[in-house]
């Protein structure tokens, strides 16, 4: 019995309907357990653009960022931006 096993099934259960970014891990000590809370927003009446700062914290240290929405995306997109100029910084 030759079974070719053609395993053309494509188990699929990884398939996110959004990119999902990851908080890359802490510039200073390595830690992934990156935490988002969401700290103050501030809405301008007159434009009615919003102002939500997150504090970003591993155990340890936390980073307080601004960002233009209220969405958890962009205070990780925000997060591993900041996160990733603070190591290049400090690797050298
Ligand atoms: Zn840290």
């Amino acid at each position: 019995m030759t079974t070719k096993g053609k395993t053309t099934k494509t188990v699929s259960k990884e398939t996110r309907p959004r990119k999902w970014r990851k908080p890359v891990p802490c510039p200073t000590c390595g830690s992934r357990n990156i935490r988002f809370d969401p700290f103050a927003r501030a809405v301008n009446r007159k434009t009615s653009a919003i102002r939500q700062f997150w504090v970003c914290s591993c155990e340890r240290h936390g980073i307080l960022i601004l960002t233009r929405h209220t969405d958890l995306k962009e205070a990780i997109r925000a997060w591993n931006k900041e996160a990733t100029r603070q190591g290049r910084k400090h690797s050298k």
